[in-house]
Formats: C-alpha cells, sequence, structure tokens
C-alpha cells in the first residue's frame, strides 16, 4: 500500500495536511481481528466506531451483500420500493419501542439527526407555533453536520469553532449521576430551569439516551431520562432520542431508552444498523408526529436524498438486525459487561487513572490527562490490540462476539501502556 501518498493526498477524520500522523494499513478483517499489511493481528476494541457488532466479515451478512448485488445495488427511492427496504422497516418497527412505526432512511447518523430536528420544526410549523429551539445537555455529540453541530457541545467539542455560524440552542448542563449512582433529584435540577424558562420557544429536546458518546464517554442515570420525558410530555415538547451510538443492544438493551422506560417521538439509529458493513440510518417517529409534519402547508416531509434507502445497505441491515432477532446478544453483552466490571476495576487503580466506568459493552477508562496520541496509538499496536483513544478517554465497545480471553488481553493492553505511560 502507498502510504506516504495517502500520508500526502488523503484527509483521515480530523487529520491536518501539514503534520499528517501515519495511519496503519488494515488489508483485512475477520471476527474481532484486524489484519494490518504485514500479517500482524490486532484485537479490535472500537467495532469500527460502535458499529461491527458481529464482527467483522460475518458470513451471514456477506452472504447477504452478496445476494443483493446480484439483485441490484441501487434504485431511486422516488416512486419505487424494494423488499430490502419493507423488511428493513418493518423490522426496525417492531424491534424500536411502541409508538415509533414510521421510518425515515437515511444516509449516516449526522443526516438521520438533521432529519429529525427538521421534523421537529415542521411539527411545530404545521401546527403554527414559532418554536425555533432546540434544548439538549452539554458534553453530547450528534454529528458533524450543520444542525448537529448546532446540538453538539459548544465548548468542549471538536465544534466550537464554528460557534458564530451555528444556531443558537439551549444548553443544560449534563447529567452527574452516573448510571450505577444512587438517584440524586438536584442532578435535574438545571435541565428543569432550562426547559421551564425557554419551554414556549422549545420545539424539541434532543438526547442521547443513557450514554453520552464522542462527546465525553458519560454513562447517566436512567432517572434523568424519565425527568426529561415527563417534562416533555407535561409541557408538550417533542423528544428526540439519538440512539446512533447506544442503539441494537450496545448498552445491555436493545436501545438505552430502555433502561428509562421511557420512548421518544423521534428515534435516530446508525452506526450498528448495517453490523458495520456500510452507511445507512434511519429516523423513526410516532404516527402522531409524521401526521402532523404531512399536515401541514407543505403537505409531506421536505426531504429526500439521492441514496435514500439503498437495497444494498437495507438487505445487509436486514442480515444483522436478523441476528439479533435470534441471537445471543444479551448473554454476550451481559458477560462482557460481568468481565469489564473486574477487569477495569484494576485499571482503576493505577495513579494515572481518574475514574473506570463501564455499561454492557462500553468500557471507559477517564485518565488525569490527555494521552500523547502517537505514541499512545504505537504501543497498543505493539500490544496486539486496536484501540483509539481521544483526549483523556481510553475506551472500548468491542464486537459482542469477543472471547472473554480476547477481552482480557484487551483491558490487560489497556493496563500494561497506562502503567508504563505514568
Ligand atoms: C456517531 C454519532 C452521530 C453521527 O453519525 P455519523 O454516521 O458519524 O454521521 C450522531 N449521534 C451520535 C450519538 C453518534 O454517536
Amino acid at each position: 500500500m502507498n502510504l506516504e501518498f495517502d500520508q500526502q493526498h488523503i484527509w483521515h477524520p480530523y487529520t491536518s495536511t501539514l503534520n499528517p500522523l501515519p495511519c496503519y494499513p488494515v488489508s483485512r478483517a475477520n471476527g474481532v481481528y484486524l489484519e494490518l499489511e504485514d500479517g500482524t493481528q490486532l484485537i479490535d476494541g472500537m467495532s469500527s466506531w460502535w458499529s461491527t457488532i458481529h464482527g467483522y466479515n460475518h458470513p451471514v451478512l456477506t452472504q447477504a451483500a452478496k445476494d443483493q448485488l446480484d439483485q441490484m445495488s441501487h434504485v431511486m427511492f422516488g416512486g419505487i420500493t424494494h423488499q430490502p427496504a419493507v423488511e428493513l422497516c418493518k423490522k426496525l418497527v417492531e424491534m424500536t419501542p411502541a409508538p415509533l412505526e414510521h421510518v425515515f432512511l437515511a444516509d449516516s447518523g449526522s443526516v438521520a439527526v438533521e432529519v429529525a430536528l427538521k421534523m421537529a420544526l415542521q411539527y411545530w410549523h404545521t401546527k403554527q407555533q414559532h418554536r425555533p429551539k432546540f434544548l439538549t445537555v452539554r458534553h453530547g455529540y450528534h454529528g458533524d453536520t450543520f444542525a448537529a453541530m448546532s446540538v453538539t457541545d459548544p465548548d468542549n467539542s471538536m465544534h466550537s469553532l464554528y460557534k458564530g455560524f451555528l444556531p443558537e440552542h439551549i444548553f443544560a448542563n449534563s447529567p452527574e449521576c452516573g448510571f450505577f449512582d444512587e438517584w440524586r433529584e438536584d442532578d435535574f435540577e438545571d435541565f428543569r430551569q432550562q426547559f421551564i424558562e425557554n419551554q414556549t420557544s422549545l420545539a424539541a429536546v434532543i438526547i442521547e439516551p443513557i450514554v453520552q458518546g464522542a462527546g465525553g464517554m458519560r454513562l447517566y442515570h436512567p432517572t434523568f431520562l424519565k425527568r426529561v420525558r415527563e417534562l416533555c410530555d407535561e409541557f408538550g415538547v417533542l423528544l428526540i432520542a439519538d440512539e446512533i451510538a447506544t442503539g441494537f443492544g450496545r448498552t445491555g438493551k436493545l436501545f438505552a431508552c430502555e433502561h428509562a422506560q421511557i420512548s421518544p417521538d423521534i428515534m435516530c439509529v446508525g452506526k450498528a444498523l448495517t453490523g458495520g458493513y456500510m452507511t445507512l440510518s434511519a429516523t423513526l417517529a410516532t404516527k402522531h408526529v409524521a401526521d402532523t409534519v404531512c399536515g401541514g402547508e407543505a403537505g409531506c416531509f421536505m426531504h429526500g436524498p439521492t441514496f435514500m434507502g439503498n437495497p444494498l445497505a437495507c438487505a445487509v441491515a436486514n442480515a444483522s438486525l436478523g441476528l439479533l432477532q435470534q441471537g445471543d446478544w444479551q448473554s454476550q453483552v451481559a458477560a462482557i459487561e460481568e468481565q469489564l466490571a473486574v477487569e477495569l476495576s484494576d485499571i482503576g487503580h493505577l495513579e494515572n487513572v481518574k475514574d473506570v466506568r463501564w455499561l454492557g459493552a462500553i468500557g471507559v477508562v477517564e485518565l488525569h490527562q490527555p494521552v500523547e496520541m502517537a505514541s499512545i496509538q504505537k504501543a497498543f499496536v505493539e500490544a496486539g490490540v486496536w484501540v483509539r483513544p481521544f483526549g483523556r478517554l481510553v475506551y472500548i465497545m468491542p464486537p459482542f462476539i469477543i472471547q472473554p480471553n480476547e477481552l482480557t488481553k484487551l483491558t490487560s493492553a489497556i493496563y500494561q501502556v497506562l502503567d508504563q505511560s505514568r
């Protein structure tokens, strides 16, 4: 592979052309292993950013893609429909919380968020109420596009630079009470205040249920989410759950909303939807939201991307959801959680570690100081694992199929690398 060309000409996520860091050449991937060009096998701790829940090159998913390629890879979705989309949307309606029954298929997580926010705005447009604001919490992450950036943490994120170009929404303090902590009612006070002060201009609340992902890997108390739902109900404000990272079993429930026994008015899914094979996302809405959106002046929902409902992506997503429906994800994720509780607690004793936390198949080690990216990345690869930290966070969310000895190798590598970098 021409790594020099890569370094000189290709942008990777959040990289510089002035000071490009070298990338590792992966030539194939199987199960929980990434294989580098020189034959090195790395145990994958990232699931390619939450997505490859069944592992790489899964025979069922690969076969589904091949079969669909022989039928058609793509066809426009305007005025045309196809079996992979119908089957997928049926599964999504069945698997998500009950009142969600209308599905909008989109291209990526960020677009699913744009679609959700547009639905909320159109909903209030139909009702002829001027409600231009969204309320969310700090440390959130909702994507890279403009509307998604505008509800992502304004100060601690990659996007603070864009502040002057974005519509200003309302940010309440993020939850402090951890998932396993005892609930303290004052944890919700700031959110309640911001909500009440602004409620007549609020279109919706948008929040990542239970787990705040790229904005800080924070795992918060289900009662916080319950309170959000109660307030939204009381004042008729819509609730958008961004389940793009948490959806499809990652937190131990099929959807993280289930931890709080609530259902949103609008829900975004993405990342693991195709088992990590390709990009696809969906925004689901209740009948009430969908019908209100469509009952206004425009007479329809105003969105329709070129590659909407891509049959190839839908076919693989069907296969992935099929595996979840018949599969062992629940016991796999429970076993991962149990093992993380033990093995991360050990890491918590290192003096450069500030906090360790876990939920489902998510493990987080928060350090006192930011990591030195180039050197720590190299140390992890030398230890035989793929872990990609950011800032003060070293975290893993491995494929659900990881075996106990492989998970131990991952957590021991973290222990060893952090111990050596003190
Ligand atoms: C990753 C992520 C997004 C954005 O998805 P992309 O596919 O990267 O556009 C949005 N919300 C959450 C919670 C995410 O984790």
